[in-house]
């Protein structure tokens, strides 16, 4: 999956992140993967549909809008 055909990007802050793994559970992709106890989005398979952002239950999650060219 290209970036090119998401308009939007989840960021995880990592501050905010609680390591609770919902988001991990809930996207149905498979994009976040749990390294070491910290969750990342895996950006080459994230379809951006939002789903890690909603559930996330301290607002960790904000989705960004893609830049073009990147
Ligand atoms: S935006 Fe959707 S596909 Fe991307 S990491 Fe979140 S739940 Fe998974
Ligand atoms: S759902 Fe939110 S708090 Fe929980 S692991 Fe994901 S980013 Fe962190």
């Amino acid at each position: 999956m290209s970036a090119l055909l998401r308009s939007f990007r989840p960021v995880i802050n990592q501050d905010e992140c609680r390591k609770c793994g919902l988001c991990y559970t809930y996207c149905p992709e498979g994009s976040i993967a749990n390294i070491d106890g910290n969750y990342a989005v895996d950006y080459r398979h994230c379809k951006g549909c939002g789903v890690c952002s909603n559930e996330c239950p301290v607002k960790a999650i904000t989705m960004d809008r893609e830049k073009a060219g990147e």
